[in-house]
């Protein structure tokens, strides 16, 4: 049985993160698969000076202010017990090497990280470094052949509820045409204080683009565009999606914006693109539901 501290950070530049695709070191348990920067602490090390020393190493690159987002404890069979310290950083100098002793580095776009060979688990972490989450400690168990058996997470120090909240009710420009139309600034601090907002776009989760022509469901149930294209699969990924983070975060509670297809909780609009709306659910919401998540409109924060 082995115990050992290591650091990961996720360095991002321009949409992408730099990525190490280890292929070199023998006997490497992430052998072959896309990590991001990091390796054991050295005695008398820090978690800052270990990811500042290997960053510097392995990359060439001079982090600065990276940011500690959480602890990641990895358990691998009965052979492996990893506590991983992990960062993300977007400030840095110098010039980035183009391979080190473990393997090659490449910039990765965020969107296609996942679909390199990866460990099951850092789909987890991922999800929660692209939100402005407290720290948190996330325990990851797998088998010895590396299949994930379960995931434990816990937001340290943290006596607020997870809400999850529609990303475009915050101001993140994720509609259809790209526009914001955000709670009142009021609305959101009153929110704050009382849950930890984890915002989630169930059409971006589900693949997706930004702007993307505009969707509606249909009388049948499908989901097409208003050129007719069939996106039902990309919304029912979008909504497995979202709750699987329901599920993550133990979010009990979740605040969606009213008429979407995947969003709405009490209208939507009745497929013809006309601006006619019908009583009915967004896709996202149905599952939710299903996951046995309280769902709130914007329309009734004050009930929150
Ligand atoms: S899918 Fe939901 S979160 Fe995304 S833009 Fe539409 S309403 Fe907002």
């Amino acid at each position: 049985m082995n115990y050992s501290a290591t650091t990961l950070c996720y360095i991002e530049r321009n949409g992408c993160y730099l990525m190490m695709h280890r292929t070199k070191k023998e006997n490497d348990e992430n052998r072959d698969k896309w990590i991001g920067i990091g390796g054991h602490l050295e005695f008398g090390e820090d978690p800052f000076d270990g990811i500042l020393r290997e960053t510097r190493e392995e990359t060439g690159l001079l982090l600065e202010s990276p940011s500690y987002r959480g602890m990641v404890t990895f358990c691998l069979g009965d052979e492996l017990t990893e506590s991983m310290h992990l960062f993300h950083a977007d400030r840095f100098s110098g010039q980035c090497l183009k391979d080190c002793p473990e393997g090659e580095l490449e910039w990765i776009p965020k969107e296609t990280v996942r679909s390199l060979p990866h460990w099951e688990g850092d789909d987890l972490f991922l999800d929660l470094l692209d939100r402005s989450v407290p720290f948190f400690s996330l325990k990851l168990v797998y088998d010895r052949e590396g299949t994930l058996l379960s995931h434990t997470l816990h937001f340290c120090g943290e006596k607020r509820d997870p809400l999850l909240i529609s990303a475009c009710l915050c101001g993140q420009r994720c509609r259809y045409d790209a526009g914001i139309r955000p709670l009142s600034e009021e609305i959101l601090d009153g929110l704050a204080k009382r849950y930890v907002l984890i915002p989630v776009c169930p059409e971006q989760a589900g693949g997706l683009p930004t702007p993307r022509i505009p969707s509606e469901i249909q009388p049948d149930g499908s989901v097409r565009q208003r050129d007719g294209t069939d996106v039902t699969e990309t919304f029912l990924r979008g909504a497995e999606e979202t709750a699987a983070l329901a599920r993550l975060c133990g979010a009990e509670r979740a605040l969606l914006k009213e008429r979407s297809p995947s969003c709405g909780i009490r209208e939507r609009y009745d497929g013809s693109f006309s601006g006619k709306t019908i009583p009915g659910m967004g896709k996202t919401a149905e599952r939710l539901l299903q996951e046995g998540v309280r769902l709130f409109s914007e329309e009734e924060t004050d009930r929150l």
